[in-house]
């Protein structure tokens, strides 16, 4: 099919300028299966450690809880961590936008970051929802409190398996994510196009959007990875305080190289995005 193709471009080449736009549209097909365009990983492996878990619950300072060992391995056997990414292109910049797949993402912040970026990520990760019905069929708010921590780490470990993945697949130095809802500048609303570049492929993991753009299951982030020589993280143009998930400082100077205002910057997400 690709040598099929090759040699149409080939020759309507050689049949001269009037079949110039022939050519760019055999060329696009071609490029396009060449494409690794969407993949999934299944069964992502996560370490899970009990330290780490009590540490973010602060249960060292509180002295130790004996049910964390039993509750973490039912947490574990009711954890799914799976992924979808796919390959995508930055098409179009205009002005605080720009166009990736033939989708077209308003961000003032998105666009910037991607000045110099061909190729980007398109994501979506989640742990599935047996953890989540685990925690709600929980009468003890500690339990439910202890499940949800748990999840959120475990959403956390799995993107990071992703970014992994990604680095070594497709020989990345630096990469840095944006998602829907972390920026003012880049609302929730924005999940609708990031979600019509995977054509249903979400749900292939089990994640769907709800009508209020939140996903389903919750534990799940979605977003887009892009190659960076210097990380950069939303909660730098973020300027909310006593955060738990805060990654970097809020950094004024930044806030003002990216032109935008507080409003803009403020996150509407939850801490672990
Ligand atoms: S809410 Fe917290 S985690 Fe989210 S961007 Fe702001 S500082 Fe970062």
């Amino acid at each position: 099919m690709l040598n099929a193709l090759a040699e149409r471009a080939h020759l309507a080449k050689a049949k001269g300028s009037k079949l110039r736009g022939d050519v760019s549209s055999l060329t696009r097909k071609i490029s396009s299966l060449k494409l690794p365009h969407m993949e999934k990983l299944e069964d992502i492996p996560l370490r899970l450690d009990l330290g780490e878990i009590k540490k973010k619950l602060h249960l060292n300072r509180t002295g130790g809880w004996d049910l964390g060992e039993a509750l973490l391995e039912t947490a574990r056997a009711a954890i799914r961590p799976r992924a979808v990414y796919k390959v995508c292109y930055v098409e179009e910049r205009v002005e605080d936008s720009v166009i990736i797949d033939g989708i077209c993402f308003r961000s003032r912040v998105l666009r910037k970051n991607l000045e110099e970026v061909g190729r980007v990520f398109a994501y979506v990760v989640t742990i599935g929802k047996e953890l989540e019905e685990r925690a709600s069929s929980c009468e003890d708010l500690l339990e439910k409190y202890f499940f949800d921590s748990i999840g959120n780490v475990a959403l956390v470990k799995a993107r990071k398996y992703l970014e992994d993945q990604l680095r070594s697949r497709f020989a990345l130095d630096g990469v840095s994510f944006m998602s829907p809802g972390s920026l003012g500048d880049w609302p929730i609303e924005e999940q609708r196009p990031l979600f019509s570049l995977f054509e249903g492929g979400e749900a292939t993991i089990g994640v769907r959007l709800s009508e209020s753009l939140l996903m389903i299951p919750i534990k799940s982030v979605s977003g887009i990875y892009f190659p960076t020589e210097i990380t950069f993280y939303s909660c730098q143009l973020c300027p909310r305080e006593r955060c738990e998930g805060r990654k970097a400082s809020f950094d004024k100077k930044l806030v003002r190289e990216y032109g935008i205002g507080v409003t803009e910057g403020l996150s509407m997400d939850v801490p672990y995005v």
